[in-house]
């Protein structure tokens, strides 16, 4: 059986448009993930501690169709950001060349060490 997910992706490093685009290509070519709907590209501040500045998000949402269980599909999305070559900083908030958040798993809500889903921010 399929299970209906949404991700959502964010970039605020340039080329911005392109690490969406390549994130989106990724997703489809895993196994047992099948991207099914993307959302137009629309801009979003940066979340930032006070007085930081930080250049504004490109984002998109994908609807996904999936045999992963919510654990795996993260795995998925860590890996391809890690692909598309995002640094993790060990401050919180830095910019990021892709974000892949797993926003929604069919009605599931998730709790664990590693994943909230609904997503919280
Ligand atoms: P954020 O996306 O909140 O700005 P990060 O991408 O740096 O922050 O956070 C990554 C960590 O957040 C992951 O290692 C993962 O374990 C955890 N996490 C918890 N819930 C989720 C979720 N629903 N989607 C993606 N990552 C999540
Ligand atoms: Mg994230």
């Amino acid at each position: 059986m399929t299970k209906e997910a949404y991700i959502g992706l964010g970039s605020n490093i340039e080329p911005r448009a392109r690490h969406l685009v390549r994130a989106v290509h990724r997703l489809d070519s895993q196994p047992f993930i099948r991207v099914d709907a993307v959302s137009p590209v629309f801009s979003s501040e940066a979340l930032t501690r006070e007085g930081e500045e930080q250049p504004d998000f490109l984002n998109a949402v994908v609807r996904v169709e999936t045999m992963l269980d919510p654990h795996s599909m993260l795995d998925a999305c860590l890996r391809i950001e890690r692909e598309l070559g995002r640094e993790r900083a060990s401050r919180g908030w830095a910019p990021r060349t892709i974000d892949l958040d797993l926003l929604v798993y069919t009605d599931q809500v998730i709790e664990s060490e590693t994943l909230t889903v609904p997503h919280p921010r």
